[in-house]
């Protein structure tokens, strides 16, 4: 099974991942990215960190089963993380909303987990990660309201109002759908 968790950036998607339930049968898969590292994260942890030439020739080389350019940058999923599943019972993979729509698509065996909040909350997240500039915010905001026309495809739709009840819930989607 795979566990498809997406939702417009500034919903707290990364920290709720960070605290889901570590399983044995479990596997997060880790993405290639050419983002640079940020200070709080580790190579081959939070990302494999390579430059665009290594992404291009990755995507030559057909090794990602999708991939995706955000905010500048190229994220992509290897099939090697996906063939992970002969070894687990599960994988969870952070995707934003188009690479999970694809892989929704294109594999039977995903769930898809669409994680929001409402628009105030979210222009709050925003300024308090230092965005001040109005432009910016209703960029994001306009992009939020993009992805929310994505979010019938996925099974499950959880507003991120307390970060505990939401881990809760979605612990329990993956815990119910593999036991
Ligand atoms: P960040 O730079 O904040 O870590 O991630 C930016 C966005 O990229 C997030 O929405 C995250 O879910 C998404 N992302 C991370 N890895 C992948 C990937 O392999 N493919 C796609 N399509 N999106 C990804």
């Amino acid at each position: 099974m795979i566990f498809v968790i997406s939702g417009p950036s500034g919903v707290g998607k990364s920290t709720i991942i960070k605290n889901l339930e570590r399983q044995d049968e479990l596997y997060f898969s880790i993405s290639y990215t050419t983002r640079p590292i940020r200070n709080d994260e580790s190579e081959g942890i939070d990302y494999y960190y390579i430059s665009e030439n290594q992404f291009n020739e990755m995507i030559d080389q057909e090794k990602f089963v999708e991939y995706e350019e955000y905010g500048g940058y190229m994220y992509g999923t290897a099939r090697s993380e996906l063939s992970k599943l002969s070894s687990y019972s599960a994988l969870v993979l952070d995707l934003e909303v188009n690479g999970a729509t694809n892989i929704l698509k294109e594999y039977e065996n995903s769930v898809g987990i669409f994680i929001d909040i409402n628009n105030i909350e979210l222009k709050n997240r925003l300024k308090s990660r230092g965005h001040k500039d109005g432009t910016f915010i209703n960029t994001r905001i306009n992009l939020a309201d993009k992805q929310r026309d994505q979010k019938g495809q996925f099974e499950y739709y959880i507003l991120n109002e307390e970060i505990n009840t939401t881990v809760n819930e979605i612990n329990d989607i993956i815990y119910n759908s593999i036991s």
